[in-house]
Formats: C-alpha cells, sequence, structure tokens
C-alpha cells in the first residue's frame, strides 16, 4: 500500500486529513540495456495505448541541473552510474503522486508503463509498496557495438552528455550487465515477453505492441478482478 495521498479536510469538510491506503497501481516494465530503444518505444506505445509512459531517465533530465538534487543526480548520471536506490524511489514516489494529484494518472483505471526502473534488485522491493509489476517487454541487442553506435548517433540528436562519451557508455553497460539485468530474475519467467531489439524501429514497436495486446487479451480472460476502488479504503 502506498501511504502519501491525503484528501484535504477543506474537501472533506473536516478537521484531520484523511489518509488514503492506495491499491497499487498495475504496470508494465519495458526493460533492456542502455540503447536498447526503451525510450522509442515507450513514447510509441503510450501514443497508441493507454498506457501511462514513465521514464526515470526523463525525470531526472528534468529536474533543474542547477539545483541540489539537479547536482546529486548528475554527479551521478554523467559518470554513467546509478543514482541511489532510496533517492530514486523516492522521486519515482513523489512524480506519480504528483501525476494522481493532477489527474493525469487515475490509479483506479490506468496501467503505469515503467521505463529505467526498477534497475537493480533492490529497487525491485522498494518500488512494490506502489507499483504492482504485471508484464515485462524485453528489447534484447545481440551485439553490444550496435548499442554504442546508437548512443553516439543519439548523442548527436539529443545532446545527451552521458551517451557522447563512450567511456561513460561502457560504464552504464558495465552496470546495465552487473546489475540491472539481474531484475529480470526476481520476476517469474511468465510474465517476461522478449522483443528482438536489433530489428527496425518499426518492428521492434510492432512486436511489443502485439506482446502488449496478448497480454491484454490473457487478462481479460482472467477470472473479474476485484475493483481496484474496492481495493481501497479511507483510513
Ligand atoms: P536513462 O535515460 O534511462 O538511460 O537514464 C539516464 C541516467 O539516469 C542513468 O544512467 C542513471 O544515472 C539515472 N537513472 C535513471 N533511472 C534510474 C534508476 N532506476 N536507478 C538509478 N539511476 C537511474
Amino acid at each position: 500500500t502506498f501511504h502519501i495521498f491525503y484528501i484535504y479536510p477543506q474537501i472533506l469538510n473536516n478537521t484531520q486529513p484523511k489518509r488514503l491506503t492506495m491499491a497499487k497501481i498495475p504496470a508494465v516494465l519495458i526493460f533492456g540495456a542502455p540503447g536498447s530503444g526503451k525510450g522509442t518505444v515507450g513514447a510509441k506505445l503510450a501514443a497508441t495505448t493507454s498506457l501511462k509512459h514513465i521514464s526515470t531517465g526523463v525525470i531526472f533530465r528534468g529536474i533543474a541541473p542547477s539545483s541540489e538534487s539537479g547536482k546529486l543526480l548528475a554527479s551521478y548520471s554523467s559518470k554513467g552510474l546509478l543514482v541511489p536506490d532510496e533517492a530514486t524511489v523516492e522521486i519515482f514516489g513523489r512524480f506519480i503522486e504528483g501525476l494522481i494529484n493532477t489527474n493525469k494518472v487515475n490509479p483506479d483505471k490506468d496501467t503505469l508503463l515503467l521505463d529505467g526502473i526498477p534497475r537493480t534488485v533492490a529497487q525491485v522491493k522498494l518500488i512494490e509498496s506502489v507499483v504492482d509489476v504485471k508484464h515485462i517487454f524485453v528489447l534484447d541487442i545481440k551485439d553490444e557495438k550496435t548499442i554504442v553506435a546508437r548512443l553516439l548517433n543519439r548523442a548527436k540528436i539529443e545532446g545527451r552528455k552521458d551517451d557522447a562519451d563512450e567511456a561513460v557508455i561502457k560504464n552504464r553497460l558495465k552496470v546495465y550487465k552487473e546489475s540491472t539485468a539481474k531484475v529480470l530474475g526476481k520476476y517469474s519467467k511468465s510474465i517476461i515477453s522478449r522483443i528482438n531489439g536489433d530489428n527496425t524501429p518499426d518492428e521492434v514497436f510492432c512486436d511489443t505492441l502485439a506482446a502488449y495486446v496478448k497480454f491484454c487479451k490473457a487478462s481479460a480472460k482472467k477470472p473479474a478482478a476485484k475493483k481496484r476502488s474496492e481495493e481501497r479504503r479511507v483510513g
């Protein structure tokens, strides 16, 4: 359960803020090495389905670089290192809280498409109070050279500093292999769809969409899930 949502007293005409104990928000993950195409596929999926795309990399790059948090984040990302787990999950949780409070995400109806989180085994546990991971799309890339070439090319287009430096790219790939790849072992194989990320962007998108449609149809066949709003109670 997720304990950071409050209904303000003026709304309830009550003096005490009421805390909601909220059901976890369903989520599907888009998973893969840096440069595997997560962001591209994520944006296309969000544009064509009701999934709400949330990329921690995009959230972090949106934090003012001159702010204290911005400086802290850049001190890790510029070296190709992961931001510490607690800070990552805190920022992620607050971001989702903001989306809910501004009605951009409806926790009773929406499913999140998470891109870039969880990235460590510790994050798998830490995000569990916020999201319920229902399915995972893994973008597989056979050859590391493809990744390096893609990131160097993206650096020219998007100007991301962590894409421009080959030593930083190598670090990110090392972190992916040593920490992030282990995340998959924490989930049941039955919820994982593997997509060939070496294909063209259109093929990768279509294959992911097809896997998502299959997942939706399979979920619809399951015995009627308890309505999410019924799982909620005002505490
Ligand atoms: P991305 O755009 O997903 O490649 O993320 C860019 C950078 O943001 C990463 O290299 C990390 O420094 C940081 N970052 C993004 N997501 C996470 C996460 N879940 N945990 C730790 N650091 C992250």
